[in-house]
C-alpha cells in the first residue's frame, strides 16, 4: 500500500510523526500482517468504512466491546441523552448504581464491583486488592495470558507483544517482573508445582483465553485451579474483560460453573465507551476504599456516558442474544473449516459462545506454545486478502475474532465466499 495516494496512506504518514508506530494500541499498526493500517471514519451495525470510502464487514468490533455492533441507535440515543445532561460530575450518579446491580446480578461469584476506566487499571487493582488480603506478593499468571499492560503481567503476554518479537517490556521493573510467576495453560501438572513453589497472593487466569487466540480450558482445567486456590490459600481470580457477558450472560464463570473470588470485567462492560470494573464478594470488596484501606480512585471512573452506553448494551443482552451470538459463531466457524478443507488447507477454527480463532494449524491449539507453532505469515497473506475483498479480520493470529449481534446471516456467507477466495489465492 505504500507509495500510494489513499487517504489512509496519507493519515499514517502524518500519523507515524506524531504518534509512535502511528498508533494509540500496537496492534492497530497492522504490522504482524505485514501491512499499513487503515483508519476508519465510520462505522454502522456489521459494518466499518475506511477513510477511502471502502467499506469492510468487520470481525474486530474495537476488539470485544461492541457486541451490538456500531453505532447501535439505542446505544447512541443513550449516550447522547447522557451528554446532554453534563459528561462527568466527579460525584455518585443513579446510572453508577443501576450498571453495578446489572452486573451483580449477571455474573454469579459478584456480590460488588469497583468501576474503573480501563481493563488494565481493573487487573492492576485487583491484583493490589488480592496482595492485600492475603498478605502475599506472587501472581500466578499463564503464559499467553494477557491482563492488559500492567507492569507485573507483562511477562509472556501474548498476542500484542507475541506479534511484536517482544517478550517482555523494557521498563518493567526486576522485582515487578519477580513476583509473577508464569506456567503454560491447560498444565495441570505446572499449575500444582508452581502452587508448591509459591506463596500466591493470586492465581490469575482469563477463563478462556483470547490473547493467544482461543484457547479454551480443558474439562476440569478451571475447576483444578479453584482447588488448589482453596487450598493453598490463593485468591482464584478470573479477567474476564473479554468473556464477561459475553460468552454468556453471566459470563465464563457461569459457562463452566466455576467461581472465582474476583473478576475483572470490562469491553462489553463499557457498550463501546471506557469502561471496566473488578468484584468480587462483600468482605473482599469492602477492603477497597473509601470502605476499607486499600486505595483506588478514578477521576472518570463510572462515567456517566459510559454507564448509559453500558445500560443500553446490556438491556438488549438476554437468553435470546446469547443464543444468537452463539450461532453466528459456530456459522462463521463451520463455513471457514469449509472452505479452508475445500482449500486443502490446514485450519483449526477454535470457539467458545462469541468469540472464534482461525488457527493456521493442523492439531489443536492447548496452549500458547501451540499458538505460536500456527503458520504466521499465511494468516498474515490471508487477513491481507479477506482485506482486499471487503472483511476486516483481527490483524493477528493471537486475537479472538468477534461477532456480534449486529452481523446477519448475510455477512457469515459473504465473509465465507471471501475466506474460500482467499484461501484459494495462498495455495
Ligand atoms: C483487553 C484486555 C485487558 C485490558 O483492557 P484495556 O481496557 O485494554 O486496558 C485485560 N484483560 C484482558 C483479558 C483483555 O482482553
Amino acid at each position: 500500500m505504500s507509495g500510494t495516494t489513499t487517504r489512509s496512506a496519507e493519515l499514517y504518514a502524518r500519523a507515524l510523526r506524531v504518534l509512535p508506530g502511528g498508533v494509540n494500541s500496537p496492534v492497530r499498526a497492522m504490522r504482524s500482517i505485514g501491512r499499513e493500517p487503515l483508519f476508519i471514519a465510520s462505522g454502522s451495525g456489521s459494518r466499518i468504512r475506511d477513510v477511502d470510502g471502502r467499506e469492510y464487514i468487520d470481525w474486530v468490533g474495537s476488539w470485544g466491546p461492541l457486541i451490538l455492533g456500531h453505532a447501535d441507535p439505542e446505544v447512541v440515543a443513550a449516550v447522547s441523552a447522557a451528554a446532554q445532561r453534563g459528561t462527568s460530575f466527579g460525584a455518585p450518579t443513579e446510572s453508577e448504581v443501576l450498571l453495578a446491580e446489572e452486573i451483580v446480578e449477571r455474573l454469579p461469584s459478584v456480590e460488588m464491583v469497583r468501576m474503573t476506566s480501563s481493563g488494565t487499571e481493573a487487573t492492576m487493582s485487583v491484583l493490589r486488592l488480592a496482595r492485600a488480603v492475603t498478605g502475599r506478593e506472587r501472581i500466578l499468571k499463564f503464559s499467553g495470558a494477557y491482563h492488559g499492560h500492567v507492569d507485573g503481567l507483562l511477562a509472556e503476554a501474548g498476542s500484542g507483544l507475541a506479534t511484536q518479537g517482544i517478550p517482555a517490556s523494557p521498563g518493567v521493573s526486576e522485582s515487578a517482573a519477580a513476583a509473577t510467576v508464569i506456567v503454560p495453560w491447560n498444565d495441570p501438572e505446572a499449575v500444582r508445582a508452581a502452587c508448591d513453589a509459591h506463596p500466591l497472593a493470586a492465581i490469575l487466569a482469563e477463563p478462556v483465553p483470547a490473547n493467544m487466540g482461543v484457547v479454551p480450558p480443558l474439562a476440569g482445567f478451571l475447576e483444578l485451579l479453584r482447588e488448589l486456590a482453596t487450598s493453598t490459600g490463593a485468591l482464584l481470580v478470573f479477567d474476564e474483560v473479554i468473556t464477561g457477558l459475553r460468552v454468556a450472560r453471566g459470563g465464563a464463570q457461569e459457562l463452566y460453573q466455576v467461581m472465582p473470588d474476583l473478576t475483572v470485567i470490562g469491553k462489553v462492560a463499557g457498550g463501546g465507551l471506557p469502561a471496566a470494573a473488578y468484584g468480587g464478594r462483600r468482605e473482599l470488596l469492602e477492603r477497597i476504599a473509601p470502605a476499607g484501606d486499600v486505595y483506588q480512585a478514578g477521576t472518570l471512573a463510572g462515567n456517566p456516558l459510559a454507564t448509559a452506553a453500558a445500560l443500553a448494551t446490556l438491556r438488549r443482552l438476554d437468553a435470546a442474544a446469547y443464543a444468537r451470538l452463539a450461532a453466528v459463531t459456530e456459522r462463521l466457524a463451520a463455513g471457514l473449516r469449509e472452505a479452508a478443507a475445500s482449500a486443502g488447507r490446514g485450519l483449526q477454527v477454535q470457539t467458545v459462545p462469541g468469540l472464534l480463532t482461525p488457527f493456521f494449524r493442523l492439531e489443536s491449539v492447548r496452549d500458547f506454545g501451540d499458538a505460536a507453532r500456527s503458520d504466521q505469515d499465511a494468516y498474515g497473506a490471508w487477513c491481507r486478502a479477506l482485506l482486499e475483498r471487503g472483511v476486516y479480520p483481527p490483524a493477528s493470529q493471537f486475537e479472538a475474532w468477534f461477532p456480534s449481534l449486529a452481523h446477519s446471516d448475510e455477512d457469515v456467507e459473504l465473509t465465507v465466499q471471501a475466506a474460500a477466495d482467499a484461501f484459494a489465492e495462498l495455495t
